[in-house]
């Protein structure tokens, strides 16, 4: 019977996993077919083509991080700094934050150290994350990105919205598979973040007030302890 047991909750996992990457798929695809769009509109716009070929080796990176976080190995961690992951995921969101008027205010400590991590698993939680502060806010509103030095092993990278806010009880359902507030949501993208931060020994925090905006803070390790010794599993 317990081994009954174990195998269902293996399963939800793997179609929770699933319909996770169906989910972290449909955002290269979207960035894709915009850039698409425009070079049909005016064929001097090939020069996205670069944006596009490496949307698209990010899908393909998506579904190995999936893989790979099922199995997860140290020897797939390497240095990466951080603000450079941001920094790459902010320039996706630049159109989309022009056209929808949204301001940028991007904010780093001189001197960040290299942190050990799995970059696209990073990359997948800032995209998730900064995505839902686009969602949340109104023209003219203001996306605050900082990354500070938190304290000799920790890295803070925190992210301000002037959203729509998030009240006191939809906060606890933050990051539960398949919440979502959204017409178009799939309440995936939290979920995602949760593990991948939990993956790299780091926490996530969120700090809301209804129509005033949200705060995301997430503390990563800068040498996380290996994935056996932190104790936890990933079946
Ligand atoms: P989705 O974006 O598909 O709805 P997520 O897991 O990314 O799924 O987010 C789940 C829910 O959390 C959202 O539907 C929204 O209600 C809430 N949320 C997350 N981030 C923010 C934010 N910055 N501002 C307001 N609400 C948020
Ligand atoms: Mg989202």
């Amino acid at each position: 019977l317990m081994i009954v047991a174990r195998n269902s909750e293996k399963l939800s996992m793997v179609s929770q996993m699933a319909a996770g990457v169906a989910h972290e798929i449909r955002n290269p695809i979207s960035v894709i077919s915009g850039f698409v769009q425009l070079i049909k509109k005016d064929p001097s716009n090939i020069r996205f083509l670069d944006l596009i070929s490496s949307e698209i080796e990010r899908m393909d990176g998506i579904v190995s991080d999936f893989l790979l976080f099922s199995r997860p190995t140290k020897e797939s961690m390497t240095y990466s700094y951080i603000h450079v992951i941001m920094q790459e995921t902010l320039e996706l969101f630049k159109a989309q934050m022009q056209e929808k008027q949204i301001g940028l205010q991007f904010e780093i400590d001189e001197d960040l150290p290299m942190i050990k991590c799995e970059a696209n698993q990073l990359k997948q939680v800032f995209i998730n994350i900064v995505k839902n502060a686009i969602e949340s806010m109104k023209a003219d509103a203001k996306l605050v990105v900082e990354i500070q030095r938190e304290d000799r092993n920790h890295i803070r990278i925190r992210i301000i919205d002037q959203g729509v806010g998030i009240s006191p009880k939809e906060l606890q359902n933050l990051g539960q598979p398949f919440y979502t507030t959204k017409e178009q949501g799939t309440g995936l993208g939290l979920m995602i973040c949760v593990r991948f931060i939990e993956y790299h020994g780091g926490t996530l925090k969120f700090q809301s007030k209804v129509n005033e905006g949200t705060t995301v803070d997430i503390l990563l390790p800068i040498q996380p302890k290996t994935m056996s010794s932190a104790g936890m599993t990933y079946s």
